[in-house]
């Protein structure tokens, strides 16, 4: 995952050492963080650390400075004389205010998701909310717009980073309607808002709605005991309830439970959940979205969106799936195949056939029966503090640069590590972050890196370098025990770990180009494609060992073993991807007024054509949450799934392969390093060395050759 704010925290603790993760003394440099911050002075750049707020009041006083003097900017580019008119005072002074506003946005951010106290975590959620709605109406300043609207009229003549910024500034006005006509701009401005309205109440919907479904003991038979002897879940007249709404809770009894009728009883309810408040809600929607594409001149809502994102096009995203779809075919037939022979089996009917409430019990029996691997028994293998400093060593010689832990002045939590990261050959300090890596009472509850402070060139010339925090959960040291990393902890770390990278090594002069600030459908692609690295028994070796005997290594049946489990149901994982994209697309460019009563009809035939049928008088989408936020967008999973498995190949046909320092530094100068600051379908190519390929992923699905051709 990779989320966009930062964060801060409270408080200054210091104390030296630390519980878990012991220090090691070969990272612990005795340079200081004064000591990179001069250097860093060497090459004109600058290093810093935030300053956390310690009371509500210190929070609530940033956020009306930062709306002042956001104020103040604006202002001064809204009352600029044609004459005065220059890029530095409209454009790139319009990227500075923004910029100034997320950093204390992201500061904010990492206080609500780590901070010990929380009064300052609650004071941090309540002060980002009138932030957001300040930056919300940066997009509608009038008198700032036509100073940048002059100013483009002046058609300056731009190269590279600078065009693209004053192209990409004018485009998000004329999408937000500024450049309409007046009484249309308002009109949708007026859309937009009554958008934003519903989509909330779908949303609150999503998260109030709640469905018990009532199963005897014989409907529960294969579902493990420990999860029905909860106190929730069982009744005292010896029947259980199971919540709908409840994910875990879900596919426990999807994945375990014999009773196919069971298992399409909890289907049913839970492709019903929110029904009859957010059917209506969602045909509104898109209604409206389709109304407003309109407005703004796009044949689609799906266009509009899709726009900003390097597909660019809702015709070249549903063509993606599409072949994707029919690429899949033949993987998915086989497991499906595999599927039934285990029901004709179990249930003694060779007619059997698997539906939508089926996959997830059998898929979960062949890994049982064919795949039993005990992944548990592989935690010995990964303590934390070896996996980290083994995925440090390869990042460190692949990208050509150096990690320093340093003494953090003031800390959020007695364990938090800081580190600078420098450039292996001249020494340039190119960045800090901060590791919070284990859980506590309310902390952040997933696995993501956080940007603190982005890189920019500053208006005085000085290249402000990022500082980013990584926030995990792994396991907590135990008695004495070290923290033990499941594998796909691991796989986790060198994920989240890629973003920091990608954050840090950026060049970008521009903070709306810098570090991830990438379009949303290809910024998991270089850290997916890091994923690959665990899976790899070199690089696995390199650090992976018994912690009670260093001298065993991982062994290589396990690991293929792991791979074929893993390998043996990704059909049915991504044609039910593909299930979601296709409907959420198909959503948004078909539904329009007149013809919005269609609207669950029509996803439940897209969604049951590209993976089951969905069960009898359901609306899925009523409970589909990424139809808010990431509408028209789901495509972008596949997608920059197939661009990890394409940049991939680098390193797996380089003479070092994972190690490989010439892929590595062509990954930092092509990708991490211009960020958003040129197209990065031109980055993917130039890192690739040729044009893209979906092959490699299918390669990797287990499916050789290529896709069907295009439309
Ligand atoms: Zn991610």
């Amino acid at each position: 995952m990779k989320m966009k704010r930062a964060l801060i925290s409270g408080l200054a603790v210091v104390l030296a050492g630390c519980a878990s993760g012991p220090q090691n003394s070969s990272t612990m440099d005795t340079k200081t963080l004064a000591d990179y911050q001069r250097e860093a002075g060497k090459f004109h750049s600058i290093l810093s650390l935030p300053v956390f707020e310690t009371t509500t009041n210190d929070i609530a006083q940033s956020v009306r400075q930062t709306i002042a003097a956001g104020n103040l900017a604006l202002d001064g580019i809204g009352k600029l004389e044609p004459a005065q008119l220059t890029f530095a005072n409209t454009a790139r002074a319009l990227d500075d205010a923004g910029y100034q506003a997320g950093v204390t946005q992201n500061r904010l951010e990492i206080i609500k998701q780590t901070s010990t106290n929380a009064a300052l975590r609650e004071a941090a959620v309540e002060q980002m909310k009138v932030l957001e709605e300040w930056l919300v109406g940066l997009d509608y300043r009038e008198d700032v717009f036509q100073s940048l609207q002059a100013y483009a009229d002046t058609h300056p003549k731009l190269t590279g980073e600078d065009a693209k910024l004053l192209q990409e500034t004018m485009r998000d006005y004329r999408r937000a309607g500024l450049a309409l006509p007046k009484a249309q701009h308002d009109e949708v401005e007026d859309l937009r808002k009554k958008l934003t309205g519903l989509e909330t109440d779908f949303e609150s919907n999503i998260n109030k709605a709640r469905q018990i479904v009532t199963f005897t003991k014989a409907e529960m038979d294969g579902v493990p005991e420990d999860f029905l002897e909860q106190k929730d879940v069982k009744n005292s007249d010896g029947t259980y309830s199971v919540l709908a709404n409840v994910t875990w809770h879900y596919l426990t009894v999807m994945e375990n439970a014999k009773s196919e009728a069971a298992r399409l009883r909890l289907q049913t309810a839970r492709d019903n959940l929110a029904r009859a408040e957010n059917v209506p809600l969602l045909q509104q929607i898109l209604v409206l979205r389709d109304t407003i594409a309109h407005k703004l001149g796009y044949a689609t809502w799906a266009d509009f969106q899709t726009e900003v994102k390097m597909v660019k096009t809702g015709a070249r995203a549903e063509d993606f799936l599409e072949r994707l779809k029919a690429g899949l075919q033949p993987k998915f037939d086989a497991e499906v195949a595999e599927f039934r022979a285990l029901k004709a089996k179990e249930t003694g009917n060779a007619q059997a056939q698997v539906a939508l409430w089926d996959w997830r019990y059998y898929a979960n029996q062949l890994k049982k029966e064919k795949y039993t691997v005990d992944e548990e028994a592989l935690r010995v293998y990964f303590p934390y503090q070896s996996a980290l400093e083994g995925m440090f060593k390869i990042y460190q010689r692949i990208f050509g640069l150096k990690f320093q832990q340093i003494q953090a002045p003031d800390k959020w939590v007695p364990d938090l590590q800081l580190y600078a990261v420098s450039d292996s050959t001249t020494g340039e300090p190119l960045g800090l972050f901060y590791l919070d890596m284990f859980p506590r009472e309310g902390k952040y509850n997933h696995f993501a890196q956080f940007d603190i402070i982005g890189g920019k060139l500053l208006p005085d010339g000085k290249y402000q370098r990022p500082t980013v925090a990584l926030i995990c959960n792994f396991p907590s040291p135990d008695h004495g025990r070290p923290s033990l990393l499941a594998h796909h902890d691991v796989e986790t770390l060198f994920h989240e770990f890629g973003h920091a990278m990608h954050s840090i090594l950026t060049r970008a002069k521009y903070g709306r180009f810098a570090g991830t600030s990438v379009p949303r459908d290809f910024v998991e692609a270089p850290s997916q494609m890091l994923e690959n690295w665990v899976w790899d028994k070199k690089v696995l070796d390199s650090f992976a060992a018994d912690y009670r005997d260093p001298s065993k290594k991982i062994p290589a049946e396990i690991l293929g073993k792991l791979k074929e489990a893993k390998l043996a149901t990704e059909g049915n994982y991504y044609r039910r991807q593909l299930s979601f994209g296709l409907a959420d697309l198909a959503l948004h460019t078909q539904i329009h007024a007149g013809n919005e009563q269609e609207t669950v009809a029509l996803a439940n035939q897209i969604a049951g054509q590209t993976f089951y049928p969905e069960a009898p008088d359901t609306a899925f989408v009523a409970f589909f949450g990424h139809l808010m936020g990431y509408d028209a967008g789901y495509y972008g999973y596949a997608w920059a799934d197939a661009i990890a498995a394409d940049m991939a190949t680098v390193f797996q046909g380089a003479p070092d392969g994972f190690f490989d320092r010439d892929a590595g530094r062509r990954l930092r100068r092509e990708i991490y390093e211009p960020g958003d600051s040129r197209d990065v379908q031109i980055s993917i190519e130039k890192f690739l060395g040729r044009p893209q390929s979906i092959a490699p992923f299918l390669k990797k699905l287990g499916i050789n050759g290529d896709m069907p051709a295009g439309k």
